[in-house]
């Protein structure tokens, strides 16, 4: 009786969110791991951000989609997640396609900063905490480079700064890679600057036709791999929860941060899981702007709903490799369309648009059919949890998602006795599901609501006036008793049926 009091306790509510274990693969163990957040109740996680010089695609919607899903189940789960995502505004490439457009590096930054910006918030990705942009940050990654050559980790040749990856002697731990086999497989052209090939810059000294800025070693602008530690750590602290990104990230890229990090912070410091999406590849090659295959986020919104597309990506683990399919895209149309139908039968029965559920509950003696219905209810929440406890598994908690989006149908359609209290949970559960996969968020009617009320009145006055002429007196009357109780004074006059609204 206990154990199952115990376990009524935990699975219910509040008391359950942080007992549940989540186990995350990361990427620096490769291994799952039980997560355990720094502080109590809360995350603290950081993603790479894009490269501003082109449209966002869906190789990058993957990519953030699948991050928010698991923001937004630590938030299902009670934690406060401080969520940041950076914006790179100066790098190699911007430049380049700033010089062929014959434009500024920072009218294309903020051009493409804007269009990414609107883009994943088309998705339904929440907002981040804050997105940094690395020309904000210039001081202090100057100060971190001075830093690093002070400590013997960094080296100035010619006005750039490289790190010397001798220093730390698990470099390469990341991505399980030995340095030998790094210096093989880098395809690096060899620079008579750097100590050892995989020596990357920090600073790089200024050229013609680049953007600079002051530094102790001359002019010039930042590396890739050290804004992300400065942004990360400005806003998370030295040692923070997660660090996320695309599978391409994880070498050189988060490798050259873990380094960064560990020389000025110490051992310990920085992200304690790194978590990576699979990539999005077409026809089996990465998308990527480089390779001209991509599809602009943009141009599917045109033909596919947000929300489809969200059920598209959460349909495989985050982790796996995902071949775009435009067909398989399409199917979660139909899906989509199944979850709102679940949604809209539940406020056809409620009576109405519920923004307010919680506070409609009531506390309300609950018969058989009810307990029987809200003990499935737990069971369905149980499993989604365990799910997506599971590294995040969304294909398992999306059939889950489904399964209860019929089983709410099915419910309506065959239960007789059900109470307001049951209905109005089954909602607010179902809500809460679908909100971790960022769904549903289109709850108001998809029509004019005062044209469609004008309409339907025209109905009802229309139908009402079918029963005066077969004589159906008593229907009619009712129907026009109703109307009055609505507030609707009907007036039948020789030609017409009038109604006015009852003023007082
Ligand atoms: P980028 O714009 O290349 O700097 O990438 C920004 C983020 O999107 C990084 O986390 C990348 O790993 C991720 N990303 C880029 N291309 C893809 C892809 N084809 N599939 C999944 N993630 C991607
Ligand atoms: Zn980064």
């Amino acid at each position: 009786m206990l154990i199952l009091y115990l376990l009524t306790y935990l699975y219910q509510g509040d008391g359950y969110l942080y007992r549940s274990k989540i186990y995350l693969y990361n990427t620096a163990s490769k291994r799952l791991e039980e997560f355990i957040p720094r502080v109590k109740n809360e995350v603290k996680m950081y993603v790479c951000g894009p490269t501003v010089y082109d449209e966002t695609h869906i190789g990058h919607a993957r990519t953030y989609i699948a991050f928010d899903i698991i923001r937004r189940y630590f938030e299902y789960l009670g934690y406060k997640v401080t969520f940041i995502l950076n914006i790179t505004d100066i790098d190699d490439k911007i430049i380049r396609r700033a010089n062929e457009e014959g434009k500024s590096w920072k009218e294309i930054s903020e051009y493409y900063t804007e269009r990414f910006l609107e883009d994943i918030r088309a998705l339904y990705i929440k907002e981040a905490s804050h997105y940094p942009k690395v020309t904000e940050f210039i001081n202090e990654i100057v100060n971190l480079t001075s830093l690093l050559i002070e400590k013997g980790y960094a080296y100035e040749v010619n006005g750039s700064v490289y790190f010397n990856v001798d220093k730390i002697p698990d470099y390469g731990s990341l991505s399980g890679q030995r340095i030998e086999d790094l210096i093989a497989g880098a395809r690096v052209a060899v620079d008579p600057n750097k100590k050892n090939p995989l020596d990357f810059a920090l600073w790089k000294a200024w050229k013609p036709r680049e953007p600079w800025w002051s530094s102790p070693w001359g002019p010039g602008r930042p590396g890739w791999h050290i804004e992300c530690v400065v942004m990360a750590t400005k806003y998370l602290g030295e040692v923070f929860d997660i660090h996320g990104g695309g599978q391409d990230l994880v070498f050189p890229h988060h490798e050259n941060e873990l380094a960064i990090a560990k020389a000025c912070f110490g051992k310990e410091s920085f992200a304690r899981y790194w978590l990576h999406t699979g990539l999005l590849t077409i026809k089996g090659e990465k998308m990527s702007k480089s390779l001209h295959n991509i599809i602009p986020v943009r141009d599917l919104l045109k033909k596919y709903r947000a929300e489809a597309i969200r059920l598209y990506i959460a349909s495989s683990h985050y982790r796996s490799q995902l071949d775009f399919s435009i067909d398989a895209l399409a199917q979660y149309e139909v899906t989509l369309d199944t979850l709102y139908a679940a949604h809209d039968y539940l406020v056809s029965v409620i009576g109405k648009n519920v923004s307010n559920a919680e506070e409609l509950l009531e506390r309300e003696e609950v018969g058989k059919v009810d307990k029987e219905v809200l003990e499935n209810v737990n069971v369905l929440k149980n499993s989604f949890i365990d799910a997506m406890n599971n590294d995040f598994s969304t294909p398992k908690a999306l059939s889950i998602l489904l399964k209860f989006a019929r089983y709410i149908t099915s419910v309506l359609s065959e239960y007789e006795e059900l109470s307001r209290t049951t209905i109005l949970k089954l909602y607010i559960e179902y809500l809460k599901m679908a909100e971790v996969f960022g769904v549903l968020n289109e709850r108001k009617p998809p029509v004019d609501v005062e044209k469609l009320f004008y309409e339907l009145l025209s109905l009802v006055i229309e139908l009402r006036n079918y029963f005066r002429k077969q004589k159906m007196w008593s229907i009619a009357d009712n129907i026009r008793d109703k109307l009055g109780a609505l507030g609707i004074l009907i007036n039948d006059t020789k030609y017409r049926t009038l109604w006015r609204w009852r003023r007082k």
